[in-house]
């Protein structure tokens, strides 16, 4: 069934106010303010809607998710949350969302600074999550279409964990969410 803004924004409701990890927000407060920070740097509307939409992967009921396929046993959720916006979102909102846990990855790598930057709970994920890339990971991440997009989404969501930050409701995407969703799949 194609969900509408409010069906999205209903799941936000409901499942949004657990604590996100071991931060001082919540996730729904997680996706405002990383929505609010593209918004501010002037990020175009697909790049608003992934920084809103980055961690639907947690939101989402397990049920709402596709399983994984044979091919990708080893999936984690942001590739089974990519099939799930792929069906009603473009590749330019699910590309970067698939890529997001990869880019911390290569920025960890390529600028060993910016592991220093994380919060505790986002470094042991990094770790968890394969540490350090490879030269030839390097490369193929560099080679995505949406390799830009998905160091900036990384950085909204690595900054988007700020609770003093004054924020809108979520709301105030509907009109977004509604543009995306009518440009629809990413077919
Ligand atoms: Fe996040």
């Amino acid at each position: 069934m194609q969900p509408t803004p409010e069906n999205i924004i209903a799941l936000y409701h409901q499942r949004g106010n657990e604590i996100y990890g071991d931060e001082k927000v919540t996730q729904s407060e997680h996706a405002i303010q990383a929505a609010v920070l593209a918004e501010r740097e002037g990020a175009n509307d697909e790049q608003i809607l992934a920084a809103l939409l980055h961690d639907i992967g947690h939101i989402l009921a397990e049920d709402k998710l596709p399983a994984s396929n044979e091919e990708n046993l080893d999936d984690g959720h942001e590739n089974r949350a990519y099939q799930w916006l792929c069906q009603h979102f473009g590749k330019a909102v699910a590309d970067p969302i698939r890529l997001h846990v990869a880019a911390k990855r290569y920025l960890c790598t390529v600028t060993p600074e910016y592991s220093q930057t994380l919060s505790p709970t986002s470094y042991k994920s990094y770790l968890d999550q394969g540490g350090p890339m490879s030269e030839e990971e390097l490369q193929q991440f560099r080679q995505e279409p949406f390799f830009e997009q998905a160091i900036a989404l990384r950085r909204w969501d690595d900054q988007a964990k700020d609770a003093e930050m004054v924020i809108p409701g979520i709301a105030h995407f509907v009109e977004r969410l509604q543009a995306g969703l009518d440009k629809s799949s990413c077919r």
